[in-house]
């Protein structure tokens, strides 16, 4: 497959500010079973490739799927707990010339997983590659959904990061809620468990 068949190829057309090539990087990953998105500077979805639309489609991510159109802001789908550490890991990319390597727990409510989130700065852009580190049975204590015991004033609060569920009074329990993860409440939060505030966030 040449360079120009894989660019046609893929889904997501936009472009970049000035009308720059693909990154080869990018075009490299346009078939890619990993999902990869190219990003402009300031974080707006130039395109993605197959595997990012594959993963999408078969993780109930159809919503997703339909605003994430070219132009659009990659923030808007980024919890807000995690938009600054996000923000910051994408700066420091650009300003260092160094990939962004984060770690991030998509699990879902079938199986633990974990991914890495690789962050290349190109020219006047991003090439985002996520790779999936692990995939197993979960081994937490599952709870099945009863909605009125996670609620705590009208509000189920689950973690951005590692998906599990805030249990009202429970002294910082978190328990994984697989049916939370398959069917989000309408009256869902994002928050940050203890664990994953001083993963993620170390000295705060
Ligand atoms: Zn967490």
């Amino acid at each position: 497959m040449n360079q120009r068949s894989a660019s046609r190829s893929a889904p997501g057309d936009g472009a970049l500010p000035h009308g720059e090539d693909l990154p080869e990087i990018f075009t490299a990953l346009a078939r890619s079973e990993n999902t990869a998105c190219l990003l402009t500077r300031e974080r707006r979805l130039v395109r993605t490739n197959e595997g990012w639309v594959r993963f999408a489609q078969d993780n109930g991510g159809e919503e997703v799927l339909r605003r994430c159109q070219p132009g659009f802001l990659i923030d808007d789908v980024i919890p807000e707990p995690l938009r600054e550490l996000y923000a910051s890991g994408f700066e420091r990319a650009l300003a260092t010339n160094t990939p962004w390597a984060h770690d991030y727990d998509c699990s879902s409510a079938e199986a633990f997983r974990r991914f890495r989130m690789l962050v290349y700065p190109v020219k006047d852009a991003f090439v985002v590659v996520h790779s999936k580190l692990v995939e197993a049975k979960h081994k937490d204590e599952v709870h099945h959904g009863d909605r009125s015991l996670y609620s705590e004033c009208g509000v189920i609060c689950m973690c951005s990061h590692c998906r599990r569920t805030r249990f009202p009074n429970g002294r910082g329990r978190w328990d994984w809620v697989p049916s939370f993860v398959a069917s989000p409440p309408a009256n869902l939060s994002h928050g940050l468990c203890e664990p994953c505030v001083h993963f993620h966030y170390p000295g705060l």
